[in-house]
C-alpha cells in the first residue's frame, strides 16, 4: 500500500513566464480503490483498533464519501468489519450510488441516517450510544479527522525525499486534516502550507491554526474564495477546466476537491501571487472515484 511518492512536474507558458516551479505528488496514484489521503488518514486509526484488539470499525459520511469508500475497502483488506453512518435516511429505499454499492460489496454495513441525527455525529451521547449498540468496535470521526489521521498524513509526506526544497505546499481541504497533517510534518522547514477549501472552511482552519501555532507562526494560509458556490458544486466553468487539465497533463483532478485547489493554484499564479524561483509542490489528494457522482461525464 505505502508505495514510493510518484512526482510530476507540470510545464507550461504560464508558469514558465512567472518563474515558478510546480510539482505534483500523485497519491490519486497510489492504489487503484483507495486513492490519495484516506488510507493515510485511516492508517493509525486501523493500527489503534488493532492494538485495542477491536474487530469493527465505524464512521461517517454522505452518499458519495471517498473517506466511507475507503474505509470499507480499507477494512475488508485489513481483516475488519465496518459500519457506515450515511446521511439520508430516504436513501435506504433507493437503489445504491456506485460509491454506497462498492461499500457493500467490499462488505461495510450501511446505516442510514436522518440529517438531524447526522449532525450528532460529534455528540458525545449520540457516540456513546453507538458504542454500546457496537462493542469491539473503533469510532472514526467522519473523514479520518483527529490527529491519529492527521499522523498517518505526515507519514505520507515524509515519504518525500527533499520535501524541504519546497517553498509552498498546496493541499485541498474537507476537514483540514491532511493540511494540519502536513503542516505538522514540515515544521522545521521554512515550507509554507496552502489549504485551498472545497467548502468555507474559515472556523474550522482557524480552530487548526490556533493549534499548530504554538510550534510555527501561521502555519496555514488559506484561500478561501475556491469554494464555487460550496460542498459538491461543480459549475460549468470547473468542468472545462477539468478537461482541459486532463488533457494537457493526463492528469485527472477529482470533483469534489482537486479541481478547485488545482484552479485556483493556476489563479494565483496568474495573479503573480508568488515570488519568481518559487518551488510548489500540489499534493492531488485522489478522490476519483467520486466521479461518479456526476451524470455529466468529462467526455461528454
Ligand atoms: C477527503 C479529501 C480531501 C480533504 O481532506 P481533509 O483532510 O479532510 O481536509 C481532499 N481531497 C480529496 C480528493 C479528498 O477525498
Amino acid at each position: 500500500m505505502e508505495k514510493p511518492p510518484i512526482i510530476d512536474r507540470l510545464f507550461n507558458s504560464l508558469f514558465e513566464k512567472h518563474e515558478v516551479q510546480v510539482d505534483i505528488l500523485r497519491e490519486d496514484l497510489l492504489h487503484p480503490l483507495i486513492s490519495g489521503n484516506k488510507y493515510w488518514k485511516l492508517k493509525y486509526y486501523i493500527e489503534e483498533a488493532r492494538a485495542k484488539n477491536l474487530n469493527t470499525l465505524i464512521s461517517f459520511g454522505g452518499a458519495y464519501s471517498n473517506h466511507i469508500h475507503a474505509l470499507a475497502y480499507t477494512g475488508e483488506k485489513f481483516g475488519f468489519n465496518t459500519i457506515g453512518f450515511i446521511r439520508g435516511e430516504e436513501l435506504a429505499t433507493k437503489k445504491l450510488n456506485p460509491t454506497l454499492s462498492d461499500a457493500e460489496q467490499f462488505g461495510m454495513k450501511l446505516k442510514f441516517i436522518s440529517r438531524k441525527d447526522y449532525k450528532r455525529r460529534y455528540d458525545v451521547n449520540f457516540l456513546n450510544n453507538i458504542e454500546n449498540d457496537h462493542p469491539d468496535s473503533l469510532i472514526i470521526p467522519e473523514g479520518g479527522a483527529g490527529q491519529t489521521g492527521e499522523k498517518g498524513i505526515e507519514d505520507m509526506i515524509h515519504r518525500v525525499q527533499n520535501i524541504s526544497q519546497y517553498h509552498y505546499i498546496v493541499v485541498c481541504a474537507g476537514t483540514g486534516t491532511s493540511a494540519a497533517g502536513i503542516a505538522k510534518a514540515v515544521n522545521e522547514y521554512e515550507t509554507k502550507i496552502i489549504a485551498v477549501p472545497a467548502l468555507n472552511l474559515t472556523d474550522t482552519l482557524k480552530e487548526i491554526n490556533d493549534r499548530l501555532i504554538k510550534t510555527k507562526t501561521d502555519p496555514l494560509i488559506i484561500w478561501q474564495e475556491y469554494t464555487f458556490g460550496g460542498y459538491g458544486k461543480f459549475p460549468d466553468e470547473l468542468q472545462v477546466f477539468c478537461k482541459e487539465f486532463q488533457n494537457t497533463y493526463n492528469i485527472l483532478p477529482d470533483p469534489v476537491y482537486t479541481s478547485k485547489g488545482l484552479y485556483g493554484l493556476i489563479d494565483k499564479i496568474s495573479q503573480k501571487y508568488f515570488k519568481m524561483g518559487s518551488r510548489i509542490l500540489f499534493i492531488h489528494t485522489g478522490g476519483l472515484q467520486g466521479w461518479r457522482g456526476y451524470t455529466k461525464n468529462l467526455s461528454d
